[in-house]
């Protein structure tokens, strides 16, 4: 085995990818995913492209889907890339933007398919530190790299960067890609896609998996320059694939046809962090200020493994990671309220 891929296994966490355990009134709040159901109008929307049309291949294009972006976030449709999911828009846009002579620039503590991602295309990369507070410091960013990446929030920090931090990031690498995933900007964060008009070098990466309760749906997309829209559609039209299925084409207009719906959850979820974060901190727990759909939090008295194993028998599970620096730190899915009441009831039984 390669010593990239020995240190991969080695390092790998306890967590078992897409585990769903067949245990009754299982909270499951490990994978970030969204508690509540998408909006009886997008599930209306997936039912009837059924009707007699799944015998028909979808729009090779995705355009209906790609139109409906454009004009959500008010750009033009050839600035608009989508994806099964935003894990397969990340890995076009390895394959794709990534100058394979300068290593990609990623924090050290951060999204963990970006070192998988670059060991299966044969990229180089180099990571920088967070400062002592989990922060990314975008004056760290320097010289040395081809490209840069970053989850905004970072993840599975949850800490945010504001435009006015990332706007100077893309004036001091204006030679470089930068790209943004923000997986979980809707829980309080500004998205960065107000700037790619003005930063032909931006990428902005986004999912209907968390804030659009539609994980199972897989649908993801980029927005930028057309420029850089157009590497990844070479990439993708060199493996000759349908974008997206007809299912997820529907679901996913219908999803932003549906703003309240979506502000309402997006609503439900950070008040529920807020009342998670002050029970956590009542409890000893340092928590880490988050912007997303979770909490990062470690207690002094007890290892994340202990806390997780006895959430465990509560049949709660929460997620935490075999990593330096932060094997400490419990990674915690913002819930519903039942499932938000139960986990902080275990926790006070516990600590
Ligand atoms: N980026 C980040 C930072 C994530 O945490 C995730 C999901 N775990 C993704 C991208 C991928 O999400 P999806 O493929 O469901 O869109």
């Amino acid at each position: 085995m390669s010593q990239f891929w020995s240190e991969l296994v080695h390092n790998l966490d306890p967590y078992v990818p897409g585990e769903q355990p067949k245990v009754n009134n299982l909270i499951k709040l490990n994978t970030n995913e969204n508690p509540y159901p998408p909006a009886d109008s997008v599930l209306e929307a997936i039912r009837n492209a059924t009707d007699d049309k799944l015998k028909l291949y979808p729009d090779p294009n995705a355009d209906l889907l790609k139109q409906r972006i454009a004009d959500y976030f008010s750009v033009q449709r050839n600035q608009v890339f989508v994806g099964n999911g935003s894990d397969e828009v990340l890995a076009h846009a390895f394959q794709a933007l990534l100058k394979k002579d300068k290593p990609l620039l990623f924090p050290d503590i951060t999204y963990s398919f970006y070192p998988v991602y670059c060991g299966l295309y044969g990229i180089d990369f180099q990571t920088i530190p967070l400062d002592e507070d989990f922060a990314i410091n975008v004056n760290d960013y320097g010289d040395q790299g081809g490209a840069i990446i970053f989850p905004n929030p970072n993840a599975p920090t949850g800490r945010l960067l504001t435009l006015k931090e990332i706007e100077k990031l893309l004036i001091n690498n204006q030679d470089k890609v930068v790209v943004v995933d923000e997986a979980y900007i809707d829980f309080g964060g500004q998205s960065a896609i107000s700037l790619v008009n003005q930063y032909h070098n931006l990428l902005v990466i986004q999912t209907l998996s968390k804030s659009r309760s539609l994980a199972g749906l897989r649908v993801g997309y980029a927005i930028g320059h057309a420029d850089l829209i157009d590497g990844l559609e070479r990439v993708k039209n060199s493996f000759n694939s349908y974008p997206m299925d007809r299912l997820a084409i529907y679901g996913a207009v219908a999803s932003f046809d549906n703003e309240e719906a979506f502000q309402q959850s997006c609503r439900a979820i950070i008040n529920t962090r807020e009342t998670l974060t002050d029970k956590l901190q009542s409890l000893g727990f340092k928590v880490i200020p988050s912007t997303a759909n979770f909490v990062f939090a470690s207690h002094p008295d007890f290892s994340a493994e202990q806390i997780a194993q006895k959430l465990r028998e509560k049949a709660i599970i929460v997620r935490y990671f075999n990593k330096p620096r932060i094997n400490e730190f419990l990674r915690i899915t913002i819930g519903n309220n039942d499932e938000n009441a139960a986990l902080c009831t275990a926790l006070s039984e516990i600590i």
